[in-house]
């Protein structure tokens, strides 16, 4: 599956709400960051901070896109 948009392999990360934005990173044990999403003013004990789901990404030449990959099939 490519990008919709720039046609790039779309590569695997998470979707993850953390205290500021939603942000798409690598994993959620290095939680190393791939884009910002965007940012949030929810309460830091909102239930939705730490909420994340299993995605693809593409974020070539800042593309920001992502699909949850659930939804692939
Ligand atoms: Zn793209």
């Amino acid at each position: 599956m490519s990008c919709p948009n720039c046609n790039q392999p779309l590569l695997n990360g998470i979707y993850y709400c953390d205290d500021n934005d939603y942000k798409i990173i690598d994993n959620l044990n290095d939680k190393n960051l791939i884009f910002i999403f965007k940012a949030h003013d929810l309460r830091s004990d909102d239930i939705e901070i730490n909420d994340n789901s299993v995605i693809k990404y593409c974020n070539f030449q800042n593309c920001k896109y992502f699909i949850n990959s659930l939804s692939e099939n």
